[in-house]
């Protein structure tokens, strides 16, 4: 059997015996991979480097059908994120969108387009301003969405379908926002205000149209929570189970350490 080649995504890795690592990887040729990499563990060099989290490296393993692991036979860093491994919150975001991608992504399917937007999407954590971080995973988690198939409804309410008055409310479940009357009925969560609506959009906006541009829209922390939590809930809630993600949770720890009354801007505008 002839080894296969693909640039891969490091989602995360255990220790496996004494010396190997269980390694799990979006690939761009294979989708969702799990491997074990012989020596691989830290001290082996390259190829454990190669393995570690965060990394994309060119990957060659020996794919089996039907078989839930595959052999590493090498690996070699093809790009890497210095800034994020030196920064704890660019790591912090890092890690969102890799561990949203090891939650949801099950399959061993190849979405190249899914592989580009986790490789931008980690590029652009390494290098944007602190205050644009939100930005980008918000747009990264929006991709997930429309990669999965389920994109939230963002011009009319979800429910009802009126699409005149303000959308004052999100609706996990229901998939989108929702009108206030909707909200007064006991769906979906609250919005500071329809600001946070308006980001939705735009950032959705940027989405589709392949921007990374911002929205120049300044949010205060309690309406970037908003954007934040009403993301993270809907794709819990759309992909059919409780997204735990770890890094979120140590996001929201960071932000609370930051202290409530630190209103920074949000956008470049
Ligand atoms: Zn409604």
């Amino acid at each position: 059997m002839a080894p296969v080649k693909s640039r891969a995504i490091v989602l995360r890795s255990y220790k496996l015996g004494e010396t190997s690592k269980l390694v799990v990887c979006y690939t761009r040729d294979y989708g969702k991979v799990r491997l074990v990499a012989k020596g691989g563990r830290k001290g082996g060099g390259r190829l454990g480097a190669a393995l570690e989290p965060l990394m994309v490296s060119g990957v060659v393993f020996y794919l089996k059908e039907g078989r839930d692991l595959s052999l590493v036979s090498g690996a070699e860093i093809e790009r890497e994120f210095p800034s994020m491994r030196r920064d704890v919150v660019r790591m912090a975001y890092g890690s969102a969108v890799v561990e949203l991608v090891d939650r949801t992504i099950h399959e061993r399917e190849r979405d190249t387009d899914l592989f580009d937007h986790i490789e931008r999407s980690l590029a652009e954590m390494d290098l944007v301003n602190e205050d644009e971080l939100d930005q980008a995973l918000w747009r990264f988690e929006l991709s997930l969405a429309a990669a999965l198939g389920y994109s939230p409804e963002l011009s009319a309410c979800v429910q009802c379908a009126a699409a005149g008055g303000p959308l004052a409310g999100f609706s996990p479940t229901l998939g989108g926002l929702i009108c206030a009357r909707c909200g007064a009925l006991g769906s979906g969560i609250a919005l500071t205000t329809v600001s946070v609506a308006e980001v939705l959009r735009l950032v959705a906006a940027d989405v589709r149209s392949g921007s990374a541009s911002g929205t120049g829209v300044r949010l205060t922390r309690a309406e970037r929570d908003d954007v934040t939590r009403a993301l993270h809930d809907f794709l819990g809630e759309q992909g059919g189970y409780q997204l735990k993600i770890k890094s979120m949770d140590f996001l929201a720890q960071i932000r609370r350490l930051d202290g409530a009354g630190t209103e920074t801007g949000q956008g470049n505008g």
